[in-house]
């Protein structure tokens, strides 16, 4: 068996480590995004497949596909679906937070960037390097905190701070970072998951209004599951 395992998330990392050790043949594969990522054991690609066609090309030399990327690495979950039509797929998707009925939804990222700009001028956005784009045209004034693993490659507008980080982040710092700067708006993805919660507690305590992204749907026909233990049991039943 030899598992092609599409990564660059905790849960992806967790199940490299239990099927390395059944003995499965684990190749994870990372986008090459940051610049220092945290690697999984046992083996690991890095770097795009080149579309739907290079990642079919690519099947060649695996038995089955987990893609346990982030819920919102929409174009390698659509490009797994779609190229793996003579391969087994599975989704592993860590479920989203339960809602607060505090918290305004979003559904694109300039949506939310609409939001915090009608709460304030001073929101602290963790939606990820690659959007922060998307708030510039609405934000590009206000005194946003913007953090994110590695520098973006955007110039920035002014009145922006950039702090880069790395989660887990613990509640002190959390709330420590958003007092300190006196944020009045948090703006996240619906990530779900442990590493980033804190601030979402750091909020509430605050009493800063949270704004959340909703998460895309799914890749349709796809058999998921939301937890490691799901995951693991799917590929050692395929033997
Ligand atoms: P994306 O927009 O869905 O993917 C864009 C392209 O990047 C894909 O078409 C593929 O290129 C390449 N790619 C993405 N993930 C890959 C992987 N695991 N292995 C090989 N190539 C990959 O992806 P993204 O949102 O930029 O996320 C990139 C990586 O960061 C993913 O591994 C994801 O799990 C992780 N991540 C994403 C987020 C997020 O908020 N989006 C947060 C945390 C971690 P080709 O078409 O050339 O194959």
């Amino acid at each position: 068996m030899r598992l092609l395992l599409l990564g660059g998330t905790s849960e992806a990392r967790e199940l490299a480590a239990l099927l390395v050790e059944a003995g499965v043949d684990v190749t994870t594969s990372l986008a090459g995004r940051v610049a220092r990522p945290r690697l999984p054991v046992g083996a690991v690609r890095i770097g795009g497949f080149g579309g739907v066609a290079g990642l079919r090309a690519a099947l060649a030399d695996y038995d089955a596909v987990v893609d346990a990327t982030h819920p919102f690495a929409l174009g390698m979950t659509a490009n797994a679906a779609a190229a793996c039509t003579d391969v087994p797929l599975l989704r592993l998707e860590r479920p989203g937070w339960d809602p607060d009925p505090a918290w305004r939804y979003a559904d694109t990222h300039e949506e939310a960037a609409r939001r915090a700009a009608e709460l304030g001028a001073r929101p602290f956005l963790t939606v990820g390097r690659q959007e922060l784009a998307r708030f510039v045209p609405e934000l590009g004034r206000s005194a946003v905190l913007a953090r994110v693993v590695d520098v973006p490659d955007i110039d920035l507008p002014d009145p922006w701070r950039l702090v880069t980080s790395r989660g887990p982040y613990h509640l002190d710092g959390e709330r420590e970072l958003m007092r300190e700067h006196r944020c009045d708006a948090l703006v996240t993805k619906d990530s779900g998951g442990t590493y980033t919660w804190p601030k979402m507690e750091a909020a509430r305590e605050l009493g800063v209004p949270v704004v959340v992204v909703r998460r895309p749907p799914g890749p349709p026909g796809v058999p998921t599951v939301h937890d490691v233990a799901a995951a693991f049991d799917w590929v050692v039943a395929l033997g």
